[in-house]
């Protein structure tokens, strides 16, 4: 297990990662690491991600007030987007957010990342759907991604940017990279020619191996076993997918057993 140092240090690591790959321009983008519920590590406004140290980075509690900062360190200003996340989604220990190029793009336009066109970004990512826009800094931004936290594990930020969250920030950021790499060869694709989807049998199998995988989060891999039976997915079912799926299947075996030993024991 990291210590508090060793995460920060880990965040200035993976804010090298997100600026030299572009990811950001000048101090754009902030992550955030989840210590336990009431302790986060944030990456602080108005420096380039680029160039930290451990002490740039600053400590919140769960509503974003400081617990913690060096003296000419802020927390970022999006904070209260992060907190939403960890809030609503108790799985998610890290959250990134970026404005990687083609992915704003996509987001600037007003297209989510929707199209089935390469086997690891159907495993990693499922869909990117687009937040509608808001001011940053308000609460307009974490209300509109609010909408998609129990169904995806990323979305694009409309006229903004995008947002990934996991539970590890090398996940998390792995994530980014994924949303970002998938953008632009959509992009690309859609330059040279109509992409080429996969259909209903690849996508089924391509969900098999997520779940033979085992990889958490919410993604449509992990609907509840109801959907195969032609009941409501995890995607009308309120995000009751795989996390709520095998306890409920556990909770059912449990009522069948104590059944069975009542009616046992009164002889029927
Ligand atoms: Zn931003």
């Amino acid at each position: 297990m990291q210590n508090e140092y060793e995460i920060k240090k880990e965040m200035c690591e993976i804010g090298k990662r997100v600026y030299n790959r572009g990811m950001v321009a000048a101090n754009d983008g902030n992550f955030s690491v989840k210590l336990n519920d009431n302790e986060f590590l944030c990456t602080p406004t108005g420096v380039s991600k680029g160039f930290m140290t451990p002490e740039y980075i600053c400590k919140v509690d769960a509503e974003g007030n400081v617990l913690q900062a060096n003296k000419g360190f802020r927390p970022s200003s999006e904070i209260k987007m992060h907190m939403r996340v960890y809030k609503e989604r108790p799985d998610v220990n890290a959250v990134v957010h970026a404005h990687p190029l083609y992915a704003t793009t996509f987001a600037i336009c007003g297209i989510p990342l929707t199209q089935p066109i390469m086997p690891e970004a159907v495993i990693a990512l499922g869909c990117v759907p687009i937040a509608k826009y808001g001011t940053p800094s308000t609460m307009e931004i974490p209300d509109a991604v609010s909408e998609h936290l129990q169904y995806f594990d990323a979305v694009l930020l409309e006229n903004h940017g995008a947002l990934a969250y996991s539970d590890s920030l090398l996940n998390a950021y792995h994530k980014m990279e994924s949303v970002e790499f998938y953008a632009r060869l959509l992009y690309q694709s859609k330059m040279l020619g109509e992409p080429q989807e996969f259909n209903k049998e690849q996508m089924d199998k391509l969900y098999e191996i997520r779940r033979k995988m085992g990889l958490s989060g919410k993604h449509p891999a992990n609907v509840c076993p109801n959907a195969k039976a032609g009941k409501p997915s995890c995607h009308s079912c309120g995000g009751a997918c795989s996390q709520s799926a095998p306890e409920a299947t556990a909770d059912a075996d449990l009522v069948a057993s104590i059944t069975k030993k009542v009616m046992d024991q009164l002889g029927l």
